[in-house]
C-alpha cells in the first residue's frame, strides 16, 4: 500500500525530513518526502503494519522543536518506489495563503494552565503559535491580530513582549493573550445577566453541572450544550427541550484514562483523540463500563462519540468535574450551531439553565468534526473543527483554469471551492431546510469568497431542483453545472483514493434526484475518463406518502410488498406488518398506491434498509435520516453467519435491476418462523455485499468504489469490501471526506473538471 501524509506545522528548519528519512529506512519503507510552503509531504510504501507505525511514530517521535498542527492520511494504490529520499523542495507552486483550523492546546500550554505559578494560571484563552484559534477567529487575511477578532484586545507588555521576540513560543501568535489584556469569561443567568465572572464564572458553571443543570458553554467554534453525562434525568430533558428524542449525544470526558474505562481503544483511535484536531471519534463501549455514561446518551448503540477537552475552557471544565459530560452542538435540532451569545440567548430560550459566555467574537461555525475508524483507516464522517478549511490536494486534478464554487446537496451541506489545483472544503454547515441553515449557507459562501478573493466563474449543484442550494445556485452570475447526486458521490470517493477511470462507482444512499427525474439511491455507475453510464440499480418501489414515509418505515415495507403484489397485500393474511396500521390509515394508503397519490417512485438503498427494520419490527417511526439503518446494523453484533438471502440480477433494461422481492419473501418467512432480528440482519447485510459482488462481476471492471451514506454502515463496508477482494476486484472507499452528503461537494468540482463538463 501507499501511505500519503500531509503535515501542516512547525516542521520546516527542524530537522523533520532526515528523521522521516531515518524512520523510513528503519521500517524498510520506499518513498520520499519534501517540504513545501504548505507543509511537508510524504509519500511512502510498503506492508499495511509497517506502515500504521510508520503513521503513529511520526507524531510520537518527531523532533524536540516540531510541531504539528495537522496531519492529513490517505491510503493509496502503491506505485512501486525503490527506496527512498529526501526530494528537493518545492519552489513556487500555488502560494495560496493557507488559513489553518483550530487546533487543540498544545502540551506546553497545557502545562502553563495548570501551574499554579504561571501568569496564565487557570487562563481559558491560552495559546500559543502551535495551538488554539485561527479559522474561527480570522476576519480577512492575511492572519495578523488586526484582521481577527482578537483585534479589540490590545496586548499588555508581557505578552506584547513575547508577540516581538523570535525566540519565543509566542513570536506572531495573533490570539496571544494573558488574563491581564485578554478575552474573559463570564456566566449569565438565562436573561442574559451576569452571576459570575472570571474564575468563578467557570467554578460556578462546573457546579451547575453537578448539580445536574444544562449550561451552554461558548467554545472556540460555538456553544456546546453540557450535562453530566451519568444523569439519566438531565439527560431525558436536554433531549426533550433540544426535540432531539433518539440522537445520540456525543460526549467529552476528561482524560483518556475515563475513555478508556468505557470504550475500547485501538492505537489508531487513541490518535485520532490525542491529535490536533481533536475530533469526536466513534468508539466501541465496553460491555459493562462503570455507570458514568447513562443509557439515554447514546440508546440501544453500541459505540460512543467521544472527544478530549480541545481548548483551555473545556480543559478548566473538566478538570474541575472529573467526570464526563455530554457535549452536544447548542441548537434546536438541524439548525447551525449557536456562535453569538445574545444569540444563543434566544435560541437556547427555554434549552440551557446557564449560560458560561466570553467576550471574544466566534468569527464563523465550527462544529466538532467526527471520525471513526473503518477498516483500519481513519473515515471523516464530518468535516469541520480541526480540518476545515483546509483544501484537498488531488493530483491529477487538472488546473481549473476557473474558479469553481461546488455548492453540496440538502442535507448536511459543505461547500467547495477550486481555485488551480487545491480545493477548499467548506466546515460543515448542516440541513438546508431550516432558516438559520441557510442563512449560514449563504454566510460560509461569502466568507470564502471574501477570504479567498474569489469570485467562482462556474457554480456547480446537485441536479434536484428544489434544494435551497440548487436554487442558489441559480441566482449566481456565470457558467452553471447541475451534477446528479449519485455521480457526485462516487467522483468525490474517486478523488479521494486518487482514481481517474475506469471504475465501477457504487453509490447507495437515502435520496438523491435521477437522472429520469425519479428517486435514487442504489446507484452502479461504469465511469470511464470521457463517460459515465448508470450500469445498475434496485428495483423500484413506491413510497406512499412521500416525506411521510420516508419518516415512517413500516409506509416503505408496504410499498415494497405493493410493488410486488399489487392489492393482494392487503389481503394477505398472517401479515404482522398489517397491524401496525389502523384500518383507517390501510385504506387511506391503499387509495394513495392504487392512484399512484403522493407516492414518488423510488430505488433507494437507505429506504430498503427502512423497509427490513420495519419486517422484523426494530423501528415504525424514525427520528433521524439513517436510523433504521443503524438498527439493523447494531441487531447484528455478535453474529457471525456467511447466509445471505437470493438477489437477481434483471437483465433486459438499460441498466441492470436487482430484485430484492425473494429476499422481502424470505425474511417475512423468516420472521414467521421465528429467525432472531440479529441474524435476519446479517443475512440482509450480506445479501447486499453479494450484489454488489455479482454487479461487479457483470460490468467487469476491476476496481470499486464505494460512496454514499450506507457506507458508514461498518458492517456493510467491512463485509462489502471482504468480498469484493475475495472475488479478485480492488474496493475503495472514503477516508478525508464523508461517504454522506458532506462529500457532495468535492464529487461536483470534480465533475465540473472532467473533459465534458
Ligand atoms: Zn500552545
Ligand atoms: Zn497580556
Ligand atoms: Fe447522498
Amino acid at each position: 500500500m501507499r501511505l500519503k501524509l500531509t503535515i501542516r506545522g512547525a516542521v520546516q528548519g527542524v530537522g523533520f525530513r532526515p528523521f522521516v528519512y531515518r524512520l523510513a529506512n528503519e521500517l524498510e519503507l520506499k518513498g520520499w518526502v519534501n517540504n513545501s510552503s504548505q507543509g511537508v509531504f510524504i509519500e511512502i510504501e510498503g506492508r499495511r503494519g509497517e506502515l500504521e507505525i510508520f503513521l503513529l511514530r511520526v507524531e510520537s517521535e518527531k523532533p524536540a522543536h516540531s510541531f504539528i498542527q495537522s496531519m492529513e492520511a490517505a491510503w493509496l494504490d502503491p506505485v512501486g518506489f525503490t527506496g527512498f529520499e529526501i526530494r528537493p523542495s518545492e519552489k513556487g507552486g500555488s502560494k495560496t495563503a493557507l488559513v489553518l483550523p483550530d487546533i487543540a492546546t498544545c502540551p506546553d500550554c497545557l502545562r502553563e494552565i495548570f501551574d499554579p505559578t504561571d501568569r496564565r494560571y487557570q487562563y481559558p484563552f491560552t495559546n500559543c503559535t502551535h495551538c488554539g484559534p485561527r479559522f474561527s477567529i480570522i476576519q480577512s487575511l492575511p492572519y495578523d491580530r488586526a484582521n481577527t477578532s482578537m483585534k479589540e484586545f490590545v496586548m499588555c507588555p508581557e505578552c506584547q513582549a513575547e508577540y516581538d521576540q523570535p525566540q519565543n513560543r509566542r513570536f506572531h501568535a495573533q490570539p496571544n493573550a494573558c488574563p491581564q489584556c485578554g478575552p474573559r469569561l463570564e456566566l449569565w443567568d438565562p436573561a442574559g445577566a451576569p452571576v459570575a465572572e472570571v474564575h468563578s464564572a467557570l467554578a460556578r458553571a462546573a457546579e451547575a453541572i453537578r448539580l445536574g443543570q444544562i449550561v451552554a458553554v461558548k467554545g472556540i467554534g460555538g456553544f456546546h450544550l453540557m450535562a453530566a453525562a451519568q444523569d439519566e434525568k438531565v439527560i431525558l430533558l436536554l433531549r426533550q427541550r433540544k426535540h432531539r428524542e433518539e440522537k445520540p449525544l456525543a460526549l467529552l470526558f476528561p482524560d483518556l484514562k475515563s475513555i478508556k474505562a468505557v470504550c475500547a481503544v485501538s492505537p489508531l483511535e487513541e490518535r485520532l483523540l490525542r491529535s490536533p484536531e481533536a475530533p469526536i471519534v466513534l468508539l466501541k463501549r465496553r460491555k459493562n463500563h462503570p455507570g458514568n455514561v447513562a443509557p439515554t446518551v447514546a440508546p440501544g448503540n453500541p459505540n460512543l462519540g467521544v472527544m478530549l477537552p480541545s481548548n483551555p475552557i473545556h480543559h478548566l471544565l473538566m478538570a474541575a468535574l472529573g467526570f464526563p459530560v455530554i457535549a452536544t452542538s447548542a441548537n434546536r435540532s438541524d439548525e447551525p450551531i449557536c456562535i453569538d451569545e445574545r444569540e444563543a440567548l434566544q435560541r437556547l430560550q427555554g434549552i440551557a439553565d446557564l449560560f458560561l459566555v466570553h467576550n471574544r467574537p466566534i468569527v464563523r461555525h465550527l462544529d466538532d468534526s467526527i471520525v471513526r475508524v473503518m477498516l483500519d483507516r481513519e473515515m471523516i464522517l464530518r468535516r469541520a473543527r480541526g480540518f476545515a478549511p483546509l483544501p484537498i490536494r488531488v493530483p491529477g486534478i487538472p488546473s481549473a483554469a476557473r474558479s469553481i464554487l461546488a455548492v453540496g446537496a440538502q442535507m448536511k451541506n459543505t461547500i467547495a471551492c477550486a481555485m488551480g489545483n487545491q480545493v477548499f472544503l467548506s466546515q460543515h454547515i448542516g440541513d438546508l431546510g431550516t432558516e438559520p441553515a441557510n442563512a449560514a449557507f449563504r454566510r460560509v459562501i461569502q466568507d470564502f469568497e471574501t477570504l479567498y478573493e474569489v469570485k467562482p466563474e462556474i457554480t456547480v449543484s446537485d441536479l434536484h431542483p428544489e434544494y435551497l442550494s440548487t436554487r442558489f445556485a441559480e441566482t449566481c452570475p456565470g457558467k452553471k453545472i447541475s451534477v446528479q447526486h449519485h455521480i457526485a458521490h462516487v467522483l468525490s470517493c474517486m478523488a479521494d483514493n486518487e482514481l481517474s477511470g475506469p471504475v465501477l462507482g457504487v453509490a447507495w444512499d437515502g435520496t438523491g434526484f435521477g437522472l429520469d427525474r425519479t428517486i435514487w439511491g442504489s446507484e452502479f455507475f461504469l465511469v470511464t475518463e470521457t463517460e459515465i453510464q448508470r450500469a445498475a440499480h434496485f428495483r423500484t418501489f413506491p413510497l406512499p406518502g412521500g416525506e411521510t414515509a420516508v419518516r415512517e418505515p413500516r409506509r416503505i415495507a408496504l410499498g415494497l410488498l405493493y410493488a410486488m403484489a399489487g392489492e393482494e397485500v392487503f389481503a394477505r393474511k398472517n401479515l404482522p406488518l398489517l397491524g401496525c396500521f389502523t384500518p383507517v390509515e390501510l385504506s387511506t394508503i391503499r387509495v394513495m398506491l392504487a392512484r399512484k397519490l403522493n407516492s414518488p417512485v423510488c430505488c433507494s438503498a437507505g429506504r430498503l434498509f427502512d423497509a427490513v427494520a420495519s419486517l422484523i419490527n426494530l423501528l415504525q417511526h424514525t427520528h433521524f435520516e439513517g436510523q433504521g439503518a443503524m438498527k439493523l446494523e447494531f441487531a447484528l453484533a455478535g453474529i457471525s453467519t456467511e447466509d445471505h438471502y437470493e438477489m437477481p440480477l434483471i437483465h433486459g433494461g438499460a441498466a441492470l435491476v436487482l430484485d430484492w422481492a425473494p429476499m422481502i419473501e424470505a425474511i417475512i418467512a423468516d420472521v414467521a418462523r421465528g429467525v432472531s432480528a440479529g441474524d435476519i440482519s446479517a443475512r440482509f447485510h450480506n445479501t447486499l455485499a453479494e450484489a454488489i459482488v455479482a454487479v461487479a462481476r457483470q460490468v467487469g471492471q476491476q476496481r470499486v468504489v464505494l460512496s454514499g451514506g450506507c457506507f458508514q454502515n461498518l458492517y456493510l463496508a467491512g463485509r462489502t469490501v471482504k468480498r469484493l477482494r475475495e472475488a479478485d476486484f480492488q474496493p475503495y472507499w472514503h477516508q478525508r471526506l464523508p461517504p454522506n452528503d458532506g462529500g457532495i461537494a468535492l464529487g461536483q468540482v470534480m465533475a465540473a473538471l472532467r473533459p465534458k463538463g
